[in-house]
Order: structure tokens, then C-alpha cells, then sequence
């Protein structure tokens, strides 16, 4: 029997097949296959989703050999890049070519395709997600069809980027990247007020700013990447210090590519949850689950991030047309942590936050609706591109069928 489970741990399935083509004629396919069996089709990127957005009973597809840069467009930057290459090879390719990725998150071990499909993010209101990076994809369609939307495409662009993969099999992406650029990253520890009142002026100075604030110490660490032409220094091995120790934030100070200074290394399994909310709404938020925290979760020790990040249009975004914070709790997974996370989800939803479509969320189709503007119109899109419900899953199906 064929298994699968996510890179936490918390989601397991059990797939009828699961595909691993090696060229775009193998993957298409792979999908005509799936639906004339009557199979219902999702694709697994890196699996770092907490949420089962890759789960299915029928056909699981694994873009794992249709990875790469394929080019660099001289003229535009733009990147045509395979649909299941890895964050992390795509830096020195792009490095080569002098250009680089505007923005990245926390690590580098998701696949493409999987980090544009959930609106993967990292800090900083002036540059956005992987899905505000896509300037055309191609998919394949449930009959194994081959379909290229662009952004001339009207509002097609703003559905299929941030999809959860209900669209169609990506395959490939033109991704938008800028000159490559160096990034001095430093970080400082501070009490909470401090840093509370501080991180306005601080997030806008810099290109990126970010906090952890940490539980057991009720103490902050404010980390600042800036740009800089100095030469690299610093870096080296970054070990992993455990949850709740001030170590495992602050950072030796470095100086280094982009690409090299974004990720950090995550081994320690845990879950996640993370909502969104219109910036000014922020520290209040930020301040509401500290108190949670405190009064109702004491023995929680992993860190509470809170990011910024700029409004995007598509349809699915969390931050549609909106500038916001993000605020995300962790816990270990390997201890019982629903409780945590349905009260940080509750908490969260209570104050008008929208969730990551990675990271746990209890949201029905009601919350769906009253949170996402645009949840319906993602839904016309969706029934046109994927009439059938071929890229359906249990999980989706009762939030967008
Ligand atoms: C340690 C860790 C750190 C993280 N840090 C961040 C962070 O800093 N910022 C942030 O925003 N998120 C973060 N996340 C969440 C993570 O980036 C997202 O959940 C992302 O989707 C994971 O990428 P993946 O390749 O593992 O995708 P998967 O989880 O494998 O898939 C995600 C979705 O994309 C779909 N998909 C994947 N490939 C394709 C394709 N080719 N065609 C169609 N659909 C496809 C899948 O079916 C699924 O619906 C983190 C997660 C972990 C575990």
C-alpha cells in the first residue's frame, strides 16, 4: 500500500498511485490516467503544509523530476523554472544569471509550485509572496490538457497563482526576479513593550523586519535584513537551539547573497498556526494572544512571529489589496497541541484574521466566505478549469466545490 505524509507528521494518506513523472508528456499523462480511472488528483510539493491540501485517495503526483531553471530572460529577469524544483536550488542558478528572488520565508525546502499555491510569504511590506512573484504558469488541466495563463489573462492569473492546486497541475512558472543583491542581517533582543513599540519605525526603515517574541522568557528578538554592498561576512554553520531559548534567534551578525541569508534551518518537528490581519489591527492582535498565551497555555515555550507583508490581488490572498501583519504560533507535534492551536485559530478568527492556506485552520466554508472576498469568484474559476472536481480533495471540496 502507498503512503504519504506530510513533513510534520499530522497528515498521513494513503494514495492509490502515486506519479513521479520525468517530462511534461509523462505528467500529462499521469493526469489523463488519473481521471479516466475515475481518481480524484493532488500534487505533494515538499509536503510543509500542516493543513491536508495534499492528502488524496486517489492519485498523488510528485513533480520532484521536473525541477530546475529552465532560463533567465536577459531583457525581463523573468525565470522559467520547473514547477517541483526546490527553493533552494533555485538561488544559485539565478545567482549566475545576476538576478535573484525579491523575497523568501523562514526556510528554503518547499518546492515552487507548492510555495506560489499557498501564498508562501516572508517579511517585508515592500515585497510580496511566491504567488505575487508569478508572472505566468502553465498547467496541466484535468483531462491532461496543457493551458498557459498570463497576466493578460484577466482575472485568471489572480485565481490559478494562489490555488491550493484546485486549478490544475502546475508545471511550470515564469517567476519575476530583480539584480541579485547582498543582505546584512543582525538581530537584538528586547523586553516586549520595547519591541512592541519600536517595530513600526524599525519595519519601515529597513527592507525587512521581523520579531519573535518568546514565552518563557516574555522577552523579543527583533531581526533587521538590510541591503548592502559590503563583502560577505559572518554565517557559517547555523546550529538549532531549542524552542524557548533566546539562541534560537539571535543570530551571529552576517553579511551574504540573498539567497544565503533568507532560509534557516528548521529540523525540529512542530505545527503551525498563522493569521493575517490589516496591519493597524497588528499589535493589538499581537498583544491578545500574548495574553492567551500567559493566562491560558503557560507550558507553551516555542516562539510567537509577527511579519509584515504588502496587499496582493490574488483572489485567495490573505492579504488582499491590504497591507498586514502575520502572526504565527508553533508548538511541538509530538505533544498534544489542539488545543493550542483551535484556541490560537479562534483567537485569531475572533479579530478578523484570515489563515495561511498551509498552516492549521478550523475554517468552514461560512468562515470562508465572511473572510475571503473573493472566495466565490475563486469558485467560478475553479468550476471552469476543473469542472469535474478532479483536483478535489475532502478537505477542499466543502470549502470550494
Ligand atoms: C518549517 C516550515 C517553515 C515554514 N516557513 C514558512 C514561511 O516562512 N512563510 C510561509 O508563508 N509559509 C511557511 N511555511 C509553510 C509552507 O511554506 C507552505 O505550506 C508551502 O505550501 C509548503 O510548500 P511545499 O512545497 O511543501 O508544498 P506542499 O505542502 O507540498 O503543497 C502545498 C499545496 O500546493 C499544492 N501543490 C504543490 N505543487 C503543486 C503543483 N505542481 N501543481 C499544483 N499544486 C501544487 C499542493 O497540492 C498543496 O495544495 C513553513 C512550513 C514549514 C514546515
Amino acid at each position: 500500500m502507498n503512503s504519504w505524509s506530510n513533513w510534520a507528521g499530522n497528515v498521513v494518506a494513503t494514495p492509490a498511485t502515486i506519479a513521479v513523472p520525468d517530462s511534461l508528456d509523462a505528467l500529462r499523462r499521469a493526469v489523463a490516467t488519473a481521471a479516466e480511472a475515475g481518481h480524484r488528483l493532488r500534487v505533494a510539493g515538499s509536503g510543509h503544509s500542516f493543513m491536508p491540501i495534499c492528502a488524496t485517495d486517489g492519485t498523488l503526483i510528485d513533480l520532484e523530476r521536473l525541477a530546475g531553471v529552465e532560463s533567465v530572460d536577459p531583457d525581463t529577469g523573468d525565470a522559467t523554472i520547473w514547477a517541483g524544483t526546490k527553493i533552494h536550488a533555485i538561488g544559485e542558478p539565478l545567482f549566475r544569471a545576476g538576478r535573484a528572488l525579491a523575497n523568501q520565508g523562514d526556510i528554503d525546502r518547499q518546492a515552487l509550485a507548492g510555495a506560489v499555491s499557498t501564498g508562501t510569504h516572508g517579511t517585508g511590506r515592500g515585497f510580496g509572496s511566491f504567488a505575487s512573484m508569478v508572472r505566468s504558469m502553465e498547467i496541466v488541466g484535468p483531462t491532461g490538457d496543457l493551458v498557459t495563463i498570463d497576466a493578460g489573462d484577466g482575472d485568471d492569473l489572480r485565481a490559478a497563482s494562489l490555488s491550493i492546486g484546485m486549478l490544475g497541475v502546475v508545471s511550470r512558472l515564469r517567476i519575476a526576479t530583480i539584480p541579485a543583491f547582498k543582505l546584512h542581517e543582525r538581530s537584538t533582543p528586547m523586553e516586549f513593550d520595547a519591541c512592541q513599540e519600536i517595530y513600526p519605525e524599525v519595519e519601515s526603515a529597513n527592507r525587512h523586519a521581523e520579531f519573535w517574541w518568546i514565552p518563557p522568557l516574555d522577552m523579543c528578538v527583533l531581526k533587521t535584513l538590510t541591503l548592502t554592498d559590503e563583502e560577505p561576512r559572518g554565517g557559517g554553520p547555523d546550529p538549532e537551539f531549542p524552542p524557548g531559548t533566546i539562541e534560537r534567534y539571535i543570530k551571529p551578525e552576517k553579511i551574504d547573497w540573498s539567497y544565503i541569508v533568507y532560509p534557516t534551518a528548521r529540523n525540529q518537528r512542530f505545527v503551525e498556526c498563522e493569521y493575517t490581519l490589516p496591519l493597524e489591527d497588528g499589535p493589538a492582535a499581537m498583544r491578545a494572544i500574548r495574553e492567551m498565551m500567559r493566562s491560558d497555555f503557560p507550558n507553551v515555550t516555542w516562539a510567537v512571529e509577527y511579519r509584515t507583508v504588502p496587499g496582493e490581488t490574488a483572489m485567495l490572498s490573505p492579504t488582499l489589496r491590504q497591507e498586514c501583519a502575520t502572526i504565527s504560533v508553533h508548538h511541538p507535534v509530538d505533544e498534544a497541541w489542539e488545543s493550542f492551536m483551535m484556541a490560537s485559530d479562534a483567537l485569531f478568527r475572533s479579530l478578523g484574521g484570515r489563515s495561511h492556506w498551509g498552516k492549521m485552520h478550523w475554517l468552514g466554508r461560512e468562515e470562508v466566505d465572511a473572510l475571503y472576498p473573493e472566495a466565490e469568484a475563486f469558485r467560478t474559476f475553479r468550476r471552469r478549469y476543473d469542472p469535474d472536481g478532479v483536483f478535489l480533495n475532502d478537505h477542499l471540496e466543502p470549502l470550494f466545490s
